[in-house]
């Protein structure tokens, strides 16, 4: 603690104020952090049982080129993956670029002309706007294909109106989506036992929907998954949790084998799909990723359940509260203005091992209608296992603060972003 203390005042610019006010909040989370190791704990094991038991071996990290015919390393993955899921089959390619590629298949691999996507979450992830073409027109969008879409709102407390979703089920509804996180939406994230619910209200009205869970930011957050109760697809992103930080890319859809193979089929050839698709290489980063992955959640969630309670004994709003159940890896903290927004965002920049020195400014995205700050100096563009933080220009300026590989330097970003508030005189302590 001395030593830690001497870096942290003597190299690393924060006040011996602010640290120990981050030390003496710590002390307080001792036991929810023991919550969070058991968890983990769990999931490393989970892991690793599912690699004994596929024989994972080293020949599989060679990888493949071209069409990437008979790589077994892909398969062991992909094997892997499912074995932890608990599905009966799992695509995971570094050809699918990002959780929203990810989606965009299994959406399109899994509805036709003619069929229904409900959407029971109220609107879903900004980006997925334009794939589904409602709010704007967008070409080649799931609308422009005669695909129906509608959404069931939130309740005015947030949470996810069940009697609305049966009444939404339309006769040609096929497919039903169901985010876990809350993406930039100011509502509570769902646990496993609130999809479940959703699921089994669904399965009761017709048992042939398919249930698909976005599952981004929430794997290993617990001991269990969407997908063992009920979902019938998971889909998330490699540069998310399921990476570790050390997927360079990639993204993946596990589920039932048949809805699988609809998602394959798009990603690659109708008749081809699983079989083709090389690694060129990444097998290792992508395995050993997932290895990685669940100590990768831990110190993210001590590092989200410490922002909470340090930003809370602040004086700031924060979801969720610092010892609530926590079903993803995001916190969100209400900052109040523009300015503490983005003087949180440097603070967090600032503490970065990548691009520490580049200064965050609000910009434009395409898929976002207001401005967004993003502090993202990760090894991986746009990694938000990696300790990152953003959110838009707009009331109620709440920052979305993620990742941490681990909870060192978890704690340590939170140190520069209270010192950068108080350096810029937004904060007093
Ligand atoms: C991150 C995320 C996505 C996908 O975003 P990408 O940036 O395309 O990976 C989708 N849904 C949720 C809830 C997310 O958090």
């Amino acid at each position: 603690m001395e030593r830690i203390k001497e870096i942290a005042l003597n190299s690393l610019g924060i006040d011996e104020n602010v640290f120990d006010l981050v030390m003496n909040e710590e002390k307080k989370l001792k036991e929810r952090f023991s919550e969070i190791d058991d968890i983990t704990d769990y999931n490393q094991m989970k892991v690793i049982c599912a690699m004994q038991k596929n024989r994972l071996a080293i020949d599989h990290f060679c990888g493949t080129t071209g069409y990437g015919y008979d790589d077994e390393g892909r398969d062991v993955l992909e094997r892997i993956y499912a074995d932890v899921f608990k599905t009966e089959d799992a695509l995971v390619r570094p050809q699918i670029i990002s959780g929203t590629h990810a989606l965009t298949v299994a959406l399109f691999g899994n509805l036709r002309p003619g069929d229904h996507l409900l959407s029971v979450v109220g609107s879903p992830y900004d980006t997925l706007e334009g794939v589904i073409g409602y709010k704007r027109e967008v070409k080649g969008s799931l609308k422009s294909l005669g695909i129906q879409y509608s959404e069931v709102p939130l309740k005015g407390d947030g949470t996810v109106d069940l009697e609305g979703v049966e009444k939404a089920i339309r006769p040609n509804t096929r497919l039903v989506t169901i985010q876990r996180s809350k993406g930039y939406a100011l509502r509570p994230s769902l646990s496993v036992e609130d999809t479940a619910e959703i699921i089994s209200r669904v399965k009761a009205v017709r048992d042939d929907i398919i249930c698909m869970v976005d599952n981004c930011y929430g794997e290993f957050t617990d001991y269990t998954e969407p997908s063992e109760v009920g979902a019938d697809l998971i889909v998330g992103s490699l540069i998310k949790n399921p990476g570790g930080g050390l997927a360079p890319v990639g993204g993946y859809i596990a589920g039932k084998a048949e809805y699988v193979e609809n998602a394959a089929f798009r990603l690659t050839v109708p008749g081809m799909g699983k079989e083709v698709g090389p690694t060129l290489g990444v097998t290792q980063s992508l395995v050993q990723g997932f290895y990685q992955a669940p100590q990768a959640v831990c110190g993210s969630l001590k590092t989200a359940v410490l922002a909470a309670s340090v930003f809370k004994a602040l004086g700031f709003e924060v979801s969720p509260e610092p010892l609530e159940k926590r079903c993803d890896i995001v916190q969100c903290i209400l900052l109040k203005n523009r300015e503490n927004l983005i003087s949180f965002c440097r603070g967090i920049q600032m503490g970065a091992a990548v691009d520490s020195h580049a200064l965050p400014y609000p910009a434009p995205m395409p898929g976002y209608d207001s401005d967004i700050i993003m502090a993202a100096g990760a090894f991986v563009q746009g990694s938000s296992i990696e300790l990152s933080a953003d959110g838009p220009l707009r009331e109620p300026f709440a920052v979305f603060l993620q990742g941490g590989l681990n909870y060192a330097h978890g704690r340590m970003g939170i140190m520069k972003a209270v010192q950068n508030m108080v350096n810029e005189k937004r904060l007093k302590i």
